[in-house]
């Protein structure tokens, strides 16, 4: 199967899907991905238990009272985050103060954004509890959904879905720096990949895709069409002529890579 982290690192550096999936080379991740994955966590936590919380707002519920219903689940979330994550904290011997320091100012923000769009849907529409639940966080979505389809050999844990009326939206959530504007190739074919996941899974036409940027609480739409799709398919013949022995060429950028030591 090509799975959905393969596509991504082949994106990022053919070489780097090289080392790390046919040669098999095992490397510490740097402090900036395990920052990443916490904050992924974090989010991952909020998404799944966002109903509850909702569940319990009442429309005469303060601003400050909504956010402070969000952080009933602050202990929660940080400990799911940290425990999901325990092993690479403790190959990096990242200080927990720092990272509970991190953490909660990223979740103060979060919350606020939350709670922004709960009040504003509760004054718009006069909603609250199971119905502004159902409204904002229907039980309907799907998070960290996974996805084997015999048909393409694709496979992936698509980070969100959601479903409205007879529509499926793709979402994937990035937790780094966003492009000024758009989104990064790599995040596009990535957001192409889940889409033709849950296309081939519901049987129904996917268009368009969504990159959550956390850092900026914006959420980018990507178009899924025929060249997008054709795109994701070569990727593919070129990962299964990797997998065949072709070794890829270094490339110039390398930037943070985990592999420089190695490659
Ligand atoms: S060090 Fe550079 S060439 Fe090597 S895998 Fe990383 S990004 Fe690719």
């Amino acid at each position: 199967m090509i799975w959905k982290s393969h596509v991504f690192y082949y994106t990022v550096c053919p070489r780097k899907y090289y080392l790390a999936y046919v040669k098999k080379i095992k490397v510490n991740p740097t402090k900036e991905m395990v920052y990443g994955n916490l904050f992924h966590k974090l989010r991952e936590y909020i998404s799944k238990n966002e109903s509850k919380i909702l569940k319990n707002i009442k429309l005469t519920y303060s601003f400050e009272e909504i956010v402070s219903e969000y952080e009933n689940c602050y202990e929660d979330s940080l400990n799911y985050a940290i425990t999901e994550n325990a092993r690479d904290l403790e190959i990096l011997e990242i200080d927990m103060e720092d990272i509970d320091d991190i953490l909660k100012k990223d979740l103060d923000l979060y919350f606020i954004g939350r709670a922004i769009r709960a009040k504003r849907t509760m004054d718009s529409l006069g909603i609250e509890k199971d119905e502004l639940a159902f409204y904002l966080a229907p039980e309907c979505n799907y998070v960290e959904y996974k996805i084997i389809d015999k048909k393409t050999g694709f496979a992936g844990i698509i980070d969100k879905i959601i479903r409205s009326k007879n529509e499926f939206f793709p979402i994937e959530i990035k937790t780094g720096k966003p492009p000024l504007e758009g989104v990064y190739y790599s995040h596009k074919i990535q957001a192409c990949f889940s889409s033709i996941l849950v296309e081939n899974k519901f049987k129904i036409p996917v268009r368009l895709a969504f990159i959550d940027y956390t850092q900026i609480n914006e959420s980018r739409p990507v178009l899924i069409d025929e060249d997008l799709k054709k795109e994701v398919f070569r990727i593919k013949d070129e990962i299964l002529k990797i997998n065949e022995g072709y070794t890829p060429k270094k490339i110039q950028k390398c930037g943070q890579c985990e592999y420089k030591g190695v490659c």
